[in-house]
């Protein structure tokens, strides 16, 4: 089983029958209801959760009862608490939860939390007198449970559907009025998948609001099941709010919280709320930059832990600011106000405050080694070697480890380049990263961290050398490192395992930076570096406006599925639509299948398109299209794209794109006709695109990587888009 299957729901809903089991497996929530018949249901649970952890389950185990918990069930459980595989909590009908000793059972099993059902609480009140006698005594024993248990927490499962969302302030209140409460807010409907759902930007308000309700009135609340809004748009232009672990934990799944459109406070007054989610310096550092990737900095933290540039409008905070010794030694030092009081008297922060050593220039006339990736793709092999021609420009001296000396050659029109096949130079890689003299540098920049492993490993860098690892492709190798690096009594996100501060890696996805905590990389060693190629291939001469045809292309983690069915709801007199991709079935007249063609063929078509349409099956540890999007982007072509981290990460929608939510073929069509239909959307977007495209070039690359990488030339700045955004 696994969450792309077909047969498993993936909207979060609860189960219809009288047990059932969810929990999330990747980005998804899988959920199984047993149905009625004769299945021991305590058999069925046994093989419902082997079923959950091969699909690869992690967190929380929930289990749905509407009858008592007995002692075979309870066994259950505590099996799943004992083998320390998943977190198991119950929701329960009024009619299981009706007595003091059926809430101890559940404790003594280990359960991490018991909530009523409030969708069943419902249905009690409707119904007949037995069952609102156990309504009452549900009640009771909510009030009661906080005297009586001691690990488990309690509170109130509630189901955010259409019919339900009126109710919520309500219940909201009613806890507020106990102890120890909690709210269990569960995005989706029971019973019917196809029954209406609430539209993303109002679950979104929803959500946002009761978090914001449920703080104020001292109610914890977990949300489970709403990554379906990572695709919702936060508006701009909002105040900062203040941060609490609720929502930090959503902004990090990428559940873009209205409130936090204006930013996030890490202080208020002489309060530091973000400390009741980052306690430590470490854990400090690596949400306010992971946050600051995703586009929502905390606006009153300084520049070297995520937060805006210098004189930015949103660092408004009033507490007082103060700097530290490393300051002097910091590029921006004048222009910052320094950390806040509160924030430098959190544990270790004092000693945190530095400016990322990416922010640093290297040397005048550096000595660089530049080892190039093992590639058949010519726009990207040869961007290594116009990133070396950048270099040497800025003065450095350059010497170049590659397999492939073709690329070096690289004409515009990109004949005679498709090599393919074992690479000629293919050993020079590996040779260079054993026993190469690489003291003889002051740089050596890498194309991953899995070729660039044995020279980590070895711990021959000496103290001043910089190794600047590309990571354009998700922390591949990284696993290896790990292995290597960290000792095996710790996990890898505990962190203190990077080798050394002169290692950093360049990465070209800021809005997947859980990724890296989760790997506990430190996020002060990652810079944001984009997917650059050199210009040269890339031709905006023709006004996107002119173009007679719309390209989609691609094959990695491509949702053809949606694309071909928004295809066929188009109107007949839209532009076609070229489709570079391997086989596909049945195409939509729309569409003329192209297969996969060389670059010196795909190249031109789509700087010779309106735009490209780039559909993506949404997935939060992997991103796709980035070689699409930047070509579409070196040719000034706007595009209408799944809006993905890694998409949000290059594409501003209604600035260089329309963005769209994954799997929604009308929303995509919708989106093809506008772009289509309006020349001077069209225009504007296409307008947005060649004003990104600077950023996206090897020029701009070496600079970063010479001059430091604190500022891009366009005030683009370090990790965030912040700045980017709110013009
Ligand atoms: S190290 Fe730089 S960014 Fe950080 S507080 Fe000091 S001056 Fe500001």
């Amino acid at each position: 089983m696994r969450p792309s299957d077909a047969s498993i729901a993936t909207p979060p809903r609860s189960p219809d029958g009288r047990i059932g089991v969810a929990a999330k497996c990747g980005g998804v929530i899988v959920t199984e209801a047993l149905a009625d018949g004769a299945v021991d249901e305590v058999q069925w649970l046994h093989a419902a959760i082997d079923r959950l952890e091969t699909a690869g389950a992690s967190g929380a185990l929930f289990v749905f009862i509407q009858q008592p918990p007995d002692q075979r069930l309870a066994d259950a459980l505590r099996a799943v608490t004992v083998a320390r595989r998943l977190g198991p909590s119950v929701v329960a009908s009024p009619t299981a939860l009706a007595s003091r000793d059926r809430v101890e059972l559940l404790e003594r099993a280990g359960v991490q939390a018991v909530y009523l059902d409030a969708w069943a609480t419902e249905a009690a009140r409707d119904a007949g007198t037995a069952e609102r006698t156990s309504l009452r005594r549900a009640l009771v024993w909510l009030t009661s449970a906080p005297k009586f248990l001691f690990k488990s927490r309690v509170g109130v499962h509630f189901e955010l559907t259409p019919t339900t969302a009126p109710q919520l302030a309500g219940v909201l209140r009613l806890l507020g009025k106990l102890d120890r409460s909690e709210l269990l807010l569960w995005d989706g409907n029971r019973g019917d998948p196809n029954a209406a759902r609430i539209p993303p930007s109002a679950a979104l308000r929803l959500l946002d609001g009761a978090i914001t309700t449920a703080q104020r009135l001292g109610v914890r609340i977990r949300p489970v099941g709403f990554e379906r809004l990572r695709t919702a748009m936060a508006p701009p232009g909002t105040e900062p709010c203040v941060a609490g672990p609720v929502m930090i934990e959503l902004l990090r799944e990428a559940v873009p919280l209205p409130s936090a459109g204006g930013g996030l406070l890490a202080t208020r007054d002489a309060e530091v709320p973000i400390a009741h989610a980052a306690p430590t310096a470490t854990a400090l550092v690596q949400v306010a930059f992971e946050l600051a990737g995703g586009g929502r900095p905390f606006v009153d933290l300084p520049p070297c832990l995520g937060g805006p540039p210098p004189g930015d409008a949103a660092r408004s905070s009033a507490a007082t600011c103060a700097k530290v010794e490393a300051c002097r030694n910091c590029p921006i030092d004048e222009a910052c106000a320094g950390v806040p009081l509160p924030v430098l008297a959190m544990p270790g922060v004092r000693a945190a405050i530095a400016p990322p050593p990416h922010w640093l220039p290297i040397p005048e006339q550096a000595r660089i080694a530049l080892v190039c990736p093992i590639v058949t793709d010519p726009v990207y092999g040869a961007s290594f070697f116009s990133l070396a021609r950048c270099l040497v420009r800025l003065g450095a001296r350059v010497d170049i480890v590659t397999p492939w000396e073709i690329h070096m050659h690289v004409s515009p029109s990109f004949t005679r380049t498709q090599h393919m096949g074992e690479p000629p130079h293919g050993r020079a890689v590996a040779a260079f990263m054993i026993d190469a003299p690489v003291e003889q540098y002051d740089v050596i920049i890498t194309p991953d961290p899995k070729v660039t492993r044995p020279l980590v490993v070895s711990r021959r860098l000496r103290p001043h050398t910089r190794l600047a690892i590309t990571d354009f492709h998700m922390l591949g190798g990284i696993d290896e490192w790990v292995r290597d690096l960290c000792a095996p009594d710790r996990r890898p996100e505990e962190g203190d395992w990077w080798p050394s501060d002169r290692i950093m890696l360049y990465s070209a996805f800021p809005g997947y930076g859980r990724l890296y905590t989760r790997y506990g990389v430190p996020m002060h060693q990652v810079a944001w570096q984009p997917f650059a190629v050199d210009p040269v291939h890339f031709s905006m001469e023709r006004p996107a406006t002119e173009g007679t045809t719309i390209i989609s292309a691609g094959h990695h983690r491509r949702d053809l599925d949606t694309f071909l069915s928004a295809a066929a709801r188009l109107s007949h007199d839209i532009h076609p639509i070229e489709l570079f991709a391997p086989a596909v079935g049945d195409v939509p007249p729309q569409v003329h299948f192209r297969g996969t063609v060389p670059s010196d063929v795909f190249c031109p078509e789509v700087g010779n398109s309106r735009f490209m349409v780039v559909p993506l099956i949404d997935d939060p540890y992997n991103a796709a299209g980035i070689t699409a999007l930047v070509t579409a982007i070196m040719c000034g072509r706007p595009v209408v794209a799944t809006a993905t981290a890694g998409v949000r990460d290059y594409v501003s929608d209604g600035v260089n794109g329309l963005l769209v939510p994954p799997g929604d073929p009308q929303a995509m069509a919708d989106a093809i006709e506008r772009l289509d239909r309006d020349p001077e959307l069209l225009a504007a977007l296409a307008a947005g695109a060649r004003a990104a495209a600077p950023m996206y070039t090897t020029e701009a690359w070496a600079r970063a990587l010479v001059h430091g990488s604190r500022t891009f030339d366009d005030g683009h700045w370090m990790w965030t888009k912040w700045r980017h955004r709110r013009v």
